[in-house]
Protein backbone atom coordinates (compact mmCIF):
# COMPACT_ATOMS: atom_id res chain seq x y z
CA UNK A 1 0.00 0.00 0.00
CA UNK A 2 2.84 2.41 0.89
CA UNK A 3 5.21 1.67 -2.37
CA UNK A 4 1.70 2.43 -4.02
CA UNK A 5 1.35 6.07 -2.27
CA UNK A 6 5.49 6.68 -2.26
CA UNK A 7 4.61 5.80 -6.53
CA UNK A 8 1.82 7.74 -6.92
CA UNK A 9 3.05 10.91 -4.79
CA UNK A 10 6.48 10.50 -7.73
CA UNK A 11 4.32 10.26 -10.52
CA UNK A 12 2.50 13.56 -9.47
CA UNK A 13 6.00 15.53 -8.96
CA UNK A 14 7.31 14.32 -11.92
CA UNK A 15 4.32 15.05 -14.21
CA UNK A 16 4.33 18.51 -11.80
CA UNK A 17 7.67 19.14 -13.18
CA UNK A 18 7.33 18.61 -16.75
CA UNK A 19 4.29 20.58 -17.07
CA UNK A 20 6.08 23.68 -15.15
CA UNK A 21 8.80 23.45 -17.79
CA UNK A 22 6.26 23.40 -20.76
CA UNK A 23 4.52 26.31 -18.91
CA UNK A 24 7.80 28.59 -18.67
CA UNK A 25 9.48 27.46 -22.05
CA UNK A 26 6.27 29.01 -23.09
CA UNK A 27 6.37 31.83 -21.22
CA UNK A 28 9.75 32.50 -22.34
CA UNK A 29 8.36 32.75 -25.56
CA UNK A 30 6.12 35.34 -25.26
CA UNK A 31 8.28 37.44 -23.59
CA UNK A 32 8.15 40.26 -25.43
CA UNK A 33 11.55 42.43 -26.16
CA UNK A 34 11.87 45.36 -23.96
CA UNK A 35 10.00 48.23 -25.20
CA UNK A 36 10.83 51.10 -27.24
CA UNK A 37 11.85 54.75 -25.96
CA UNK A 38 9.00 57.45 -26.39
CA UNK A 39 8.30 57.88 -30.10
CA UNK A 40 9.67 61.37 -31.41
CA UNK A 41 7.71 61.73 -33.84
CA UNK A 42 6.11 57.90 -34.26
CA UNK A 43 4.88 56.01 -36.26
CA UNK A 44 2.23 53.60 -35.08
CA UNK A 45 1.28 50.87 -37.47
CA UNK A 46 -2.09 49.52 -38.27
CA UNK A 47 -3.44 46.84 -35.77
CA UNK A 48 -3.96 44.06 -38.40
CA UNK A 49 -3.62 43.15 -41.95
CA UNK A 50 -3.64 46.17 -44.74
CA UNK A 51 -6.64 46.01 -47.06
CA UNK A 52 -6.59 44.92 -50.00
CA UNK A 53 -4.44 47.26 -52.48
CA UNK A 54 -2.00 47.98 -50.21
CA UNK A 55 1.48 47.46 -51.07
CA UNK A 56 3.65 44.81 -48.60
CA UNK A 57 6.44 45.76 -46.37
CA UNK A 58 9.83 46.54 -48.29
CA UNK A 59 13.18 45.62 -46.71
CA UNK A 60 13.14 49.59 -46.76
CA UNK A 61 10.22 49.76 -44.17
CA UNK A 62 11.80 47.39 -41.70
CA UNK A 63 15.11 49.07 -42.14
CA UNK A 64 13.79 52.59 -41.13
CA UNK A 65 11.66 51.38 -38.75
CA UNK A 66 14.80 50.45 -37.17
CA UNK A 67 16.22 53.35 -37.40
CA UNK A 68 13.54 55.26 -36.34
CA UNK A 69 11.69 54.69 -32.94
CA UNK A 70 8.72 53.37 -33.78
CA UNK A 71 5.51 52.17 -31.87
CA UNK A 72 5.51 48.75 -31.86
CA UNK A 73 2.24 47.02 -33.19
CA UNK A 74 -0.79 45.53 -31.43
CA UNK A 75 -1.27 41.95 -31.72
CA UNK A 76 -2.16 40.30 -34.31
CA UNK A 77 0.04 43.09 -36.70
CA UNK A 78 1.57 41.60 -39.76
CA UNK A 79 5.19 43.46 -38.84
CA UNK A 80 8.02 41.16 -39.32
CA UNK A 81 9.86 42.00 -35.74
CA UNK A 82 7.01 42.20 -33.51
CA UNK A 83 7.03 39.50 -30.63
CA UNK A 84 4.36 37.32 -30.21
CA UNK A 85 1.10 37.70 -29.05
CA UNK A 86 0.71 38.10 -25.34
CA UNK A 87 -2.66 36.10 -24.34
CA UNK A 88 -4.01 38.89 -22.30
CA UNK A 89 -3.46 41.71 -24.99
CA UNK A 90 -6.08 43.30 -25.64
CA UNK A 91 -7.38 42.32 -29.06
CA UNK A 92 -6.44 44.87 -31.92
CA UNK A 93 -10.11 45.75 -33.90
CA UNK A 94 -10.63 44.46 -36.48
CA UNK A 95 -9.94 46.38 -39.73
CA UNK A 96 -13.37 48.08 -40.95
CA UNK A 97 -14.17 47.65 -44.68
CA UNK A 98 -15.53 51.04 -45.48
CA UNK A 99 -18.79 51.56 -48.10
CA UNK A 100 -17.88 52.85 -51.55
CA UNK A 101 -17.70 56.36 -52.28
CA UNK A 102 -20.06 56.03 -55.12
CA UNK A 103 -23.66 56.56 -54.56
CA UNK A 104 -23.33 57.38 -51.06
CA UNK A 105 -25.13 60.86 -51.97
CA UNK A 106 -28.32 58.44 -52.77
CA UNK A 107 -27.75 57.10 -49.29
CA UNK A 108 -27.75 60.40 -47.09
CA UNK A 109 -30.56 62.05 -49.50
CA UNK A 110 -33.03 61.72 -47.02
CA UNK A 111 -30.68 63.62 -44.80
CA UNK A 112 -29.91 66.51 -47.11
CA UNK A 113 -33.87 66.49 -48.50
CA UNK A 114 -34.67 66.76 -44.45
CA UNK A 115 -32.23 69.69 -43.68
CA UNK A 116 -32.53 71.52 -46.92
CA UNK A 117 -36.30 71.22 -47.55
CA UNK A 118 -36.74 75.32 -46.75
CA UNK A 119 -34.48 75.95 -49.50
CA UNK A 120 -35.20 73.40 -52.48
CA UNK A 121 -38.71 72.89 -51.47
CA UNK A 122 -39.59 76.01 -49.93
CA UNK A 123 -38.69 77.57 -53.46
CA UNK A 124 -41.01 75.55 -55.25
CA UNK A 125 -44.07 76.23 -53.15
CA UNK A 126 -43.41 80.02 -53.91
CA UNK A 127 -43.15 79.63 -57.63
CA UNK A 128 -46.35 77.71 -57.20
CA UNK A 129 -48.44 80.61 -56.01
CA UNK A 130 -51.13 81.56 -58.41
CA UNK A 131 -49.82 85.09 -58.10
CA UNK A 132 -46.59 86.03 -58.50
CA UNK A 133 -46.33 89.36 -57.30
CA UNK A 134 -43.43 91.17 -55.44
CA UNK A 135 -43.99 89.83 -51.96
CA UNK A 136 -43.57 86.36 -53.39
CA UNK A 137 -40.48 87.88 -55.50
CA UNK A 138 -38.87 89.24 -51.98
CA UNK A 139 -39.76 85.79 -50.10
CA UNK A 140 -37.86 84.04 -52.90
CA UNK A 141 -35.13 86.06 -51.94
CA UNK A 142 -35.53 86.00 -48.45
CA UNK A 143 -35.72 82.51 -48.69
CA UNK A 144 -31.96 81.86 -50.69
CA UNK A 145 -30.67 84.74 -48.55
CA UNK A 146 -31.46 82.50 -45.38
CA UNK A 147 -30.28 80.03 -47.10
CA UNK A 148 -26.49 81.81 -47.39
CA UNK A 149 -26.56 81.34 -51.05
CA UNK A 150 -25.24 85.38 -50.55
CA UNK A 151 -26.49 88.47 -51.99
CA UNK A 152 -25.25 88.99 -55.53
CA UNK A 153 -26.14 85.27 -56.22
CA UNK A 154 -29.56 85.36 -54.92
CA UNK A 155 -29.91 88.62 -57.10
CA UNK A 156 -29.00 86.78 -60.34
CA UNK A 157 -31.01 83.91 -60.01
CA UNK A 158 -34.41 85.96 -59.10
CA UNK A 159 -33.90 87.72 -61.84
CA UNK A 160 -33.03 84.54 -64.16
CA UNK A 161 -35.92 83.07 -62.66
CA UNK A 162 -38.24 86.27 -63.01
CA UNK A 163 -37.27 85.96 -66.57
CA UNK A 164 -38.01 82.44 -66.90
CA UNK A 165 -41.47 82.60 -65.59
CA UNK A 166 -42.32 85.58 -67.40
CA UNK A 167 -41.70 83.25 -70.88
CA UNK A 168 -42.81 79.61 -69.40
CA UNK A 169 -46.51 80.41 -70.19
CA UNK A 170 -48.55 77.83 -67.64
CA UNK A 171 -46.80 76.82 -64.91
CA UNK A 172 -46.73 73.20 -64.24
CA UNK A 173 -45.18 71.53 -61.15
CA UNK A 174 -43.19 69.38 -63.60
CA UNK A 175 -42.05 73.01 -65.65
CA UNK A 176 -41.06 74.80 -62.78
CA UNK A 177 -39.47 71.83 -60.79
CA UNK A 178 -37.34 71.74 -64.15
CA UNK A 179 -36.76 75.32 -64.43
CA UNK A 180 -35.55 75.45 -60.69
CA UNK A 181 -33.35 72.72 -60.72
CA UNK A 182 -31.81 74.47 -63.68
CA UNK A 183 -31.55 77.62 -62.55
CA UNK A 184 -30.15 75.47 -59.24
CA UNK A 185 -27.34 73.98 -61.13
CA UNK A 186 -26.16 76.93 -62.70
CA UNK A 187 -25.76 78.60 -59.50
CA UNK A 188 -23.35 75.97 -58.41
CA UNK A 189 -21.48 74.62 -61.31
CA UNK A 190 -21.33 71.67 -62.90
CA UNK A 191 -18.79 71.99 -64.52
CA UNK A 192 -15.73 72.14 -61.73
CA UNK A 193 -13.46 69.83 -61.69
CA UNK A 194 -14.49 67.75 -58.08
CA UNK A 195 -12.14 65.08 -57.81
CA UNK A 196 -9.99 65.04 -54.71
CA UNK A 197 -6.49 65.48 -56.26
CA UNK A 198 -4.68 62.07 -54.64
CA UNK A 199 -3.10 60.89 -57.71
CA UNK A 200 1.18 60.24 -57.56
CA UNK A 201 3.29 63.47 -57.79
CA UNK A 202 7.07 63.02 -59.17
CA UNK A 203 9.08 64.23 -56.14
CA UNK A 204 11.85 66.37 -55.72
CA UNK A 205 14.52 63.28 -56.87
CA UNK A 206 12.42 62.22 -59.82
CA UNK A 207 10.57 59.67 -58.56
CA UNK A 208 7.54 58.90 -57.55
CA UNK A 209 6.27 60.09 -54.29
CA UNK A 210 2.15 59.37 -52.87
CA UNK A 211 -0.50 61.84 -53.52
CA UNK A 212 -0.42 64.59 -51.08
CA UNK A 213 -3.73 65.53 -49.45
CA UNK A 214 -3.37 68.57 -46.70
CA UNK A 215 -6.31 69.15 -44.75
CA UNK A 216 -6.59 72.93 -43.67
CA UNK A 217 -9.32 74.68 -41.13
CA UNK A 218 -10.51 76.05 -38.07
CA UNK A 219 -10.62 73.78 -35.07
CA UNK A 220 -13.89 72.49 -34.34
CA UNK A 221 -15.63 72.59 -37.84
CA UNK A 222 -14.72 68.92 -38.22
CA UNK A 223 -11.12 68.55 -39.68
CA UNK A 224 -9.93 65.91 -38.14
CA UNK A 225 -13.08 64.22 -38.20
CA UNK A 226 -12.96 64.71 -42.16
CA UNK A 227 -9.46 63.68 -42.84
CA UNK A 228 -10.22 60.39 -41.29
CA UNK A 229 -13.04 60.15 -43.05
CA UNK A 230 -11.66 60.78 -46.25
CA UNK A 231 -8.88 57.99 -45.55
CA UNK A 232 -12.01 55.35 -45.48
CA UNK A 233 -12.84 57.13 -48.59
CA UNK A 234 -9.78 56.30 -50.23
CA UNK A 235 -9.28 52.84 -48.80
CA UNK A 236 -12.93 52.28 -50.27
CA UNK A 237 -11.58 53.25 -53.50
CA UNK A 238 -8.41 50.97 -53.35
CA UNK A 239 -5.85 53.18 -52.43
CA UNK A 240 -3.37 52.98 -49.33
CA UNK A 241 -3.02 56.04 -46.89
CA UNK A 242 -0.88 56.88 -44.30
CA UNK A 243 -2.49 59.74 -42.01
CA UNK A 244 -0.15 62.70 -40.43
CA UNK A 245 -0.66 63.56 -37.52
CA UNK A 246 0.24 67.54 -37.84
CA UNK A 247 -2.53 69.00 -35.08
CA UNK A 248 -0.12 69.08 -32.38
CA UNK A 249 -2.34 71.96 -30.51
CA UNK A 250 -5.88 70.07 -29.98
CA UNK A 251 -4.23 67.86 -27.48
CA UNK A 252 -6.98 64.70 -28.59
CA UNK A 253 -6.71 65.17 -32.38
CA UNK A 254 -3.46 62.89 -32.95
CA UNK A 255 -4.99 60.06 -30.90
CA UNK A 256 -8.78 61.06 -32.63
CA UNK A 257 -7.13 60.56 -36.31
CA UNK A 258 -4.95 57.57 -35.25
CA UNK A 259 -8.25 55.80 -34.07
CA UNK A 260 -9.97 56.43 -37.75
CA UNK A 261 -6.56 55.08 -39.00
CA UNK A 262 -5.91 52.12 -37.36
CA UNK A 263 -10.02 51.22 -38.17
CA UNK A 264 -9.14 50.72 -41.99
CA UNK A 265 -5.55 49.89 -41.33
CA UNK A 266 -3.67 52.87 -42.21
CA UNK A 267 -0.30 54.20 -40.40
CA UNK A 268 -0.59 57.32 -38.51
CA UNK A 269 3.08 59.27 -37.98
CA UNK A 270 2.37 61.24 -34.70
CA UNK A 271 4.90 63.33 -32.60
CA UNK A 272 4.64 64.50 -29.00
CA UNK A 273 1.48 67.30 -28.70
CA UNK A 274 2.80 71.05 -29.02
CA UNK A 275 5.53 69.50 -31.15
CA UNK A 276 6.33 71.01 -34.62
CA UNK A 277 3.79 70.30 -36.75
CA UNK A 278 5.98 70.92 -39.81
CA UNK A 279 8.31 67.89 -38.99
CA UNK A 280 5.18 65.64 -38.57
CA UNK A 281 3.73 66.69 -41.81
CA UNK A 282 7.84 65.92 -43.33
CA UNK A 283 7.79 62.49 -41.84
CA UNK A 284 4.25 61.57 -42.69
CA UNK A 285 5.28 62.12 -46.30
CA UNK A 286 8.92 60.23 -45.92
CA UNK A 287 6.51 57.59 -44.18
CA UNK A 288 4.36 57.22 -46.91
CA UNK A 289 7.79 57.23 -49.71
CA UNK A 290 8.71 54.55 -47.43
CA UNK A 291 5.85 52.19 -47.63
CA UNK A 292 5.07 53.18 -51.27
CA UNK A 293 1.65 54.26 -50.16
CA UNK A 294 -0.99 56.02 -52.42
CA UNK A 295 -2.36 59.09 -50.89
CA UNK A 296 -0.79 60.97 -47.55
CA UNK A 297 -3.26 63.06 -45.57
CA UNK A 298 -1.97 65.62 -43.29
CA UNK A 299 -3.99 66.94 -40.96
CA UNK A 300 -3.19 70.22 -39.67
CA UNK A 301 -3.85 72.97 -36.38
CA UNK A 302 -6.18 75.91 -37.02
CA UNK A 303 -6.41 78.47 -34.63
CA UNK A 304 -7.65 82.34 -35.66
CA UNK A 305 -6.59 84.20 -32.99
CA UNK A 306 -3.31 84.98 -34.41
CA UNK A 307 -3.53 85.14 -37.99
CA UNK A 308 0.25 85.53 -38.29
CA UNK A 309 0.86 82.82 -36.64
CA UNK A 310 -1.64 80.41 -38.64
CA UNK A 311 0.03 82.24 -41.71
CA UNK A 312 3.44 80.98 -40.34
CA UNK A 313 2.64 77.29 -39.66
CA UNK A 314 0.32 76.63 -42.52
CA UNK A 315 3.00 77.95 -44.84
CA UNK A 316 5.87 76.37 -43.20
CA UNK A 317 4.34 72.92 -43.41
CA UNK A 318 3.27 72.77 -46.68
CA UNK A 319 6.69 74.26 -47.32
CA UNK A 320 8.71 71.44 -45.94
CA UNK A 321 6.73 69.09 -47.04
CA UNK A 322 7.56 70.56 -50.59
CA UNK A 323 10.76 69.34 -49.79
CA UNK A 324 9.36 65.69 -50.93
CA UNK A 325 7.60 66.73 -53.41
CA UNK A 326 4.40 68.51 -54.55
CA UNK A 327 1.01 69.05 -52.41
CA UNK A 328 -1.72 67.77 -54.91
CA UNK A 329 -5.05 69.03 -53.15
CA UNK A 330 -4.96 71.84 -50.05
CA UNK A 331 -8.80 70.91 -48.74
CA UNK A 332 -10.89 73.47 -46.31
CA UNK A 333 -13.03 71.82 -43.79
CA UNK A 334 -15.66 74.57 -43.24
CA UNK A 335 -18.71 73.95 -40.84
CA UNK A 336 -21.92 74.82 -42.94
CA UNK A 337 -23.87 75.92 -39.58
CA UNK A 338 -21.30 78.37 -39.06
CA UNK A 339 -22.86 81.32 -42.19
CA UNK A 340 -20.73 84.05 -42.57
CA UNK A 341 -18.11 83.49 -40.29
CA UNK A 342 -17.56 80.31 -42.57
CA UNK A 343 -16.70 82.65 -45.23
CA UNK A 344 -14.61 85.09 -42.65
CA UNK A 345 -12.55 81.83 -42.43
CA UNK A 346 -12.48 80.85 -45.64
CA UNK A 347 -10.82 84.09 -46.76
CA UNK A 348 -8.45 83.86 -43.86
CA UNK A 349 -7.26 80.39 -44.96
CA UNK A 350 -7.22 81.36 -48.65
CA UNK A 351 -4.94 84.15 -48.11
CA UNK A 352 -1.88 81.88 -46.18
CA UNK A 353 -2.24 78.72 -48.49
CA UNK A 354 -3.72 78.05 -51.96
CA UNK A 355 -6.99 76.38 -51.13
CA UNK A 356 -7.43 73.54 -53.89
CA UNK A 357 -10.92 72.35 -52.64
CA UNK A 358 -13.41 72.67 -50.16
CA UNK A 359 -15.28 70.27 -47.70
CA UNK A 360 -18.22 71.23 -46.47
CA UNK A 361 -19.44 69.50 -42.80
CA UNK A 362 -22.33 69.42 -40.87
CA UNK A 363 -24.49 69.60 -43.61
CA UNK A 364 -27.08 67.46 -41.80
CA UNK A 365 -27.16 69.88 -39.21
CA UNK A 366 -28.34 73.37 -41.12
CA UNK A 367 -30.79 74.50 -43.68
CA UNK A 368 -28.00 76.83 -44.98
CA UNK A 369 -27.20 74.63 -47.58
CA UNK A 370 -26.47 78.01 -50.12
CA UNK A 371 -23.44 78.50 -48.37
CA UNK A 372 -21.69 75.91 -51.06
CA UNK A 373 -22.85 78.82 -53.66
CA UNK A 374 -21.60 81.35 -51.76
CA UNK A 375 -18.11 79.98 -50.24
CA UNK A 376 -17.28 78.68 -54.54
CA UNK A 377 -17.90 82.41 -55.02
CA UNK A 378 -15.52 83.80 -52.61
CA UNK A 379 -12.55 81.53 -52.92
CA UNK A 380 -12.97 80.55 -56.64
CA UNK A 381 -12.75 76.57 -55.91
CA UNK A 382 -14.78 73.95 -56.17
CA UNK A 383 -17.08 72.44 -53.02
CA UNK A 384 -15.87 68.62 -53.48
CA UNK A 385 -16.99 66.59 -50.09
CA UNK A 386 -20.01 67.65 -48.32
CA UNK A 387 -20.40 65.90 -43.86
CA UNK A 388 -23.66 64.83 -43.34
CA UNK A 389 -23.75 63.33 -40.35
CA UNK A 390 -21.19 62.05 -37.42
CA UNK A 391 -21.34 58.39 -38.55
CA UNK A 392 -17.83 57.23 -40.55
CA UNK A 393 -19.43 57.07 -43.86
CA UNK A 394 -21.04 59.90 -43.93
CA UNK A 395 -18.86 62.16 -45.65
CA UNK A 396 -19.86 61.97 -49.96
CA UNK A 397 -18.27 63.48 -52.86
CA UNK A 398 -20.01 66.36 -53.87
CA UNK A 399 -22.49 66.15 -56.78
CA UNK A 400 -24.52 69.07 -57.79
CA UNK A 401 -26.92 67.23 -59.60
CA UNK A 402 -27.76 64.68 -56.55
CA UNK A 403 -27.46 67.78 -54.18
CA UNK A 404 -30.12 69.69 -56.14
CA UNK A 405 -32.78 66.70 -56.75
CA UNK A 406 -32.48 65.97 -52.96
CA UNK A 407 -33.38 69.68 -52.52
CA UNK A 408 -36.47 69.45 -54.65
CA UNK A 409 -37.82 66.29 -55.18
P1 LIG B 1 -11.61 69.58 -35.51
O1 LIG B 1 -11.26 70.31 -34.25
O2 LIG B 1 -11.89 70.54 -36.62
O3 LIG B 1 -10.61 68.56 -35.88
O4 LIG B 1 -13.01 68.88 -35.22
P2 LIG B 1 -13.42 67.37 -35.06
O5 LIG B 1 -13.01 66.59 -36.24
O6 LIG B 1 -12.99 66.86 -33.74
O7 LIG B 1 -15.03 67.48 -35.13
C1 LIG B 1 -15.78 68.27 -34.24
C2 LIG B 1 -17.16 67.66 -34.11
O8 LIG B 1 -17.89 67.81 -35.32
C3 LIG B 1 -17.18 66.17 -33.80
O9 LIG B 1 -18.12 65.91 -32.81
C4 LIG B 1 -17.61 65.54 -35.12
O10 LIG B 1 -18.26 64.31 -34.95
C5 LIG B 1 -18.53 66.60 -35.65
N1 LIG B 1 -18.71 66.50 -37.11
C6 LIG B 1 -17.77 66.49 -38.08
N2 LIG B 1 -18.33 66.41 -39.31
C7 LIG B 1 -19.69 66.36 -39.11
C8 LIG B 1 -20.82 66.28 -39.99
O11 LIG B 1 -20.72 66.25 -41.22
N3 LIG B 1 -22.05 66.26 -39.41
C9 LIG B 1 -22.21 66.32 -38.05
N4 LIG B 1 -23.45 66.31 -37.57
N5 LIG B 1 -21.16 66.41 -37.20
C10 LIG B 1 -19.92 66.41 -37.71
Amino acid sequence: METVILAVIIAVVVLGAISGLVVSGRKKKQLPPSPPAAPKPSVTAPPAEPHVGEEAETPRDEERRTIEEVTLPTAEAPVAEAPAAEPEAPAAPAVEVPEPTAGRLVRLRARLSRSQNTLGKGLLTLLSREHLDEETWEEIEDTLLTADVGVAPTQELVERLRERVKVLGTRTPEGLRALLREELLTLIGTDADRSVHTANGIGNGGDEIPGVVMVVGVNGTGKTTTTGKLARVLVADGKSVVLGAADTFRAAAADQLQTWGERVGARTVRGPEGGDPASIAFDAVKEGIAESADVVLIDTAGRLHTKTGLMDELGKVKRVVEKHGPVGEVLLVLDATTGQNGLVQARVFAEVVDITGVVLTKLDGTAKGGIIVAVQRELGVPVKLIGLGEGADDLAPFEPEAFVDALID
